[in-house]
């Protein structure tokens, strides 16, 4: 249920606050200015019926900004206590608060009169314990990267580009990215998308996605642009995390390509990508089957046979196919197999849902009777980031150096604690099960080589055999890990 929605009445006009507030940071950085939050905001009021009696406005200022630091927001609260009005609203929760304790200061008196609020952009159900608690949460995280980028953490950054340290230096951005020389009346440079690559950069990362392959994508876009981007300079542009608009722990470091969710598909796929995968031939599972001897990934090439045909004639026959290169190249290992892709296909093709179910049943008996344990805290390391900005900011650490060297550690941690949760299962799978439905082995046997390939790899991660050369009953998927 939506908040302070009036039911029934029609014609009945509803009187509210609009709250609206833009930091000079964001207005440069991702171009979120006043006007486009009102007109967001006089097109939700139109459509919900409510009349805006009054609007607040904040214009550079920061949502860490304290209230008293914040003219228009105070003037909103005297009024609400005037009771001016039942409610208010303002597109996204960030624009309001990104402080829990200022957050719960100013419910407070919107309690006490009966004010409540909507984020028209967002949806939260202050009714309920699990809504409350969502609010708390999104502020928590809103207050964690408002602290990051905070304005002490520039400071720094600037200190490191007087240093000579890499951290805005033009050469080692990826190529979609430049670095904008300061307008009149704006102290620093900035980093912005690079108009010449930008659309290429969506096209690349569209096709990687939709074809799992980064040299098609080269291929695709230079053809389309008319430009000649190297192998390596888009490959590595599609895995630095400012394509995501971070950068070491600042959310906010340049304005991003793709959201975090895209970004992390995007790596999978890259990381099961083998470079070396020559262009005329799609092999299906390059780069997801694991040797089962020695655990590399098996590399995919083609096998010459002989095969007699009726009339007597012997012709050489091709195959795809898939080896370790330990054994066969390196002497390493014992699995001399050749894996035909024709085979392994078919065997994917019989078992592969069979796994998934496997799966899910003893996922869910493990969900069931176990909790997980982490390495990390990240609750208190990010409070312990909390207190070191705190510190800065009071000037209670002598250098930059020494609160940069803290800072790089704590993030550091906070990175690895991240990690160390989105690696553990969500056991979910009803994703792949969407996919694996209905009669999707004849949707299957009517795509091309291209999009088998897509197929296979947006919910496989990687398949580990049972396979024994002349035993076919030891030819089997052993185990498939899904995404
Ligand atoms: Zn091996």
């Amino acid at each position: 249920m939506e908040i302070g929605t009036y039911i029934g009445g029609t014609g009945y006009i509803e009187e509210v606050a609009a709250y609206i507030r833009v930091s000079t940071q964001e207005q440069k950085m991702h171009g979120i200015s006043l006007d486009a939050q009102v007109e967001k905001l006089e097109e939700y009021a139109k459509a919900n019926n409510l009349k805006i009696v009054e609007w607040y406005k904040d214009e550079g200022v920061s949502a860490r900004k304290l209230i008293k630091k914040r003219p228009e927001l105070q003037r909103m609260i005297h009024d609400a206590e005037k009771k001016k009005f039942k409610r208010i609203i303002f597109i996204k929760l960030d624009r309001f608060f990104r402080s829990v304790a200022e957050y719960h200061e100013c419910m407070k008196i919107l309690d006490a009169n009966h004010v409540t609020w909507t984020a028209t952009e967002e949806k939260y159900d202050l009714s309920t314990a699990n809504g409350r608690a969502f609010v708390n949460m999104k502020i928590v995280i809103a207050e964690l990267e408002a602290d990051q980028t905070s304005e002490r953490i520039k400071i720094v950054n600037d200190y490191k580009v007087k240093e000579g340290l890499p951290l805005f230096g033009t050469q080692s951005l990826p190529i979609c990215f430049c670095v904008k020389q300061p307008e009149p009346g704006e102290r620093h440079k900035y980093i912005d998308k690079d108009p010449k690559y930008e659309a290429l950069m969506y096209d690349a990362i569209a096709y990687v996605l939709k074809y799992h392959s980064v040299r098609g994508a080269m291929t695709h876009v230079n053809a389309k642009y008319g430009l000649n981007v190297g192998y390596n300079v888009l490959y590595n542009a599609l895995q630095n995390e400012m394509l995501m608009g971070t950068y070491k722990g600042n959310p906010n470091y340049c304005p991003p390509y793709v959201d975090a969710e895209t970004f992390a598909a995007l790596q999978r796929i890259i990381k099961n990508n083998i470079k070396r995968t020559p262009q005329n031939r799609i092999y299906l599972f390059s780069g997801l089957i694991t040797c089962p001897e020695c655990g590399r990934r098996l590399t995919a090439g083609m096998h010459t046979n002989k095969r007699k045909l009726a009339d007597g004639t012997v012709r050489p026959h091709k195959y795809a196919m898939y080896r370790c290169m330990n054994a066969n190249r390196d002497k390493k290992c014992n699995f001399k197999t050749c894996v035909m892709e024709i085979t392994l296909e078919g065997k994917m093709l019989e078992q592969v849902r069979t796994i998934l179910d496997m799966k899910r049943a003893i996922v869910e008996s493990i969900s069931e009777s176990k909790e997980v344990t982490y390495r990390y805290n990240l609750e208190e390391l990010e409070k312990e980031l909390g207190r070191l900005n705190y510190s800065w900011q009071k000037g209670r650490i002598a250098s930059p150096e020494e609160y940069d060297r803290q800072y790089d550690e704590l993030t550091q941690k906070i990175h690895e604690a991240r990690a160390e949760r989105s690696s553990t299962p969500t056991y979910d799978y009803t994703h792949i099960e969407d996919v694996l439905s209905g009669d999707w082995k004849a949707i299957y046997n009517e795509l091309n080589p291209e999009h088998r390939r897509a197929f296979w790899r947006s919910f496989v991660e990687e398949i580990q055999l049972d396979w024994q050369i002349g035993n076919a009953a030891r030819k089997q998927i052993k185990d498939i890990k899904f995404f």
